[in-house]
């Protein structure tokens, strides 16, 4: 899949002038995820040109309002644009009743389906042909969950010319071994798809931490993870008041991106007492080097890995 991650907020609990509230998207072609909905969201997709009719999955990490408030108005938005297509959201117990209230409340009709699905049980939640989405409850002050993305492995690498040697001609034949299914040429040749294509190829895995300060299960949870989008709300000076708070610190983040073996961590949910931020890059990088700081807008288009037989560490780092 050709994935593209953007981050429409980055702030902690209160918007900045440069900071929007937490809300960040992971776009295919054909579908889009939404990780926590914080005011503003709208404008921040109108601004990146982000679909509001699109396939699309919303996913909360928590009910705090600084990740849920966005979430009616962007839902009412939708239904004035006369969307069509379904949604399907998930948080955790409560967010049903918020959505329900609000609708009461403001007597708004809705043009299209929601499905709202509040998890009650850590795992996988969503199951795709192409991708899933697990959960697991991370340490905030209240109920609160990690995503993970993965995407499955993906075909290899289609070679037309040993379709060619092997007397196959071009068109459905091609297609069906494409797709990974075993086929007769006209000649009565059984053919499969490994002869005429590259080994499989790895999936791209992403994890969105919420707000949450460290916990013994993350490093299993986040193994191998392509990226990492992690809270970053306090510095190091401020460990104490991020454990009272269940939040994390720049060494913090970089410690478990560190001891999941990942590639790329993103660093976000950062507090507006830092207009800057080099102190938390530098605290981060002392521990894990390839750390960015998200700031809103930030677009990483998300290479396909590269064809391989082995299950860690062979994907390419992600090129910032
Ligand atoms: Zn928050
Ligand atoms: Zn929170």
């Amino acid at each position: 899949m050709n994935l593209r991650l953007i981050f429409l907020g980055t702030s902690a609990a209160v918007p900045t002038l440069k900071r929007s509230l937490p809300a960040t998207i992971l776009q295919s072609p054909t579908e889009q995820w939404i990780f926590d909905c914080g005011e503003n969201i709208q404008r921040q997709m109108i601004a990146t040109k982000i679909s509001f009719h699109k396939k699309t999955k919303i996913f909360l990490t928590h009910l705090h309002g600084d990740h849920i408030l966005g979430l009616p108005g962007l839902l009412q938005t939708m239904a004035l644009m006369d969307r069509k297509n379904p949604i399907q959201i998930y948080g955790p117990l409560g967010i049903k009743k918020f959505l329900v209230c609000c609708q009461q409340t403001l007597k708004s009709e809705l043009t299209y389906q929601i499905e709202i699905n509040e998890i009650i049980k850590p795992g996988i939640i969503v199951e795709e042909e192409q991708y899933l989405i697990e959960t697991i409850k991370s340490n905030h002050t209240i109920e609160s969950y990690s995503y993970a993305f993965e995407e499955k492995p993906q075909l290899g690498e289609f070679f037309p010319e040993k379709a060619t040697a092997l007397e196959i001609p071009e068109g459905e034949l091609w297609a069906k071994l494409q797709k990974g299914e075993t086929i007769t040429t006209p000649k009565g040749k059984t053919i499969n798809p490994h002869q005429v294509m590259g080994p499989n190829r790895q999936g791209i895995k992403i994890i969105y931490t919420g707000d949450t300060k460290p916990f013994d299960t993350f490093t299993t949870f986040a193994n191998n993870a392509d990226i990492i989008i992690h809270d970053c709300t306090f510095d190091d000076t401020l460990t104490t008041k991020a454990e009272l708070n269940g939040h994390s610190t720049p060494s913090q983040a970089a410690n478990q991106a560190k001891n999941s073996n990942a590639k790329t961590l993103i660093l976000t949910h950062i507090s507006a007492r830092y207009p800057y931020t080099e102190l938390l890059l530098e605290q981060a990088k002392k521990i894990f080097k390839n750390t960015i700081i998200a700031e809103d807008f930030y677009t990483l288009n998300i290479p396909t890995p590269t064809s391989t037989n082995n299950s860690t560490n062979t994907a390419p780092s992600i090129n910032i």
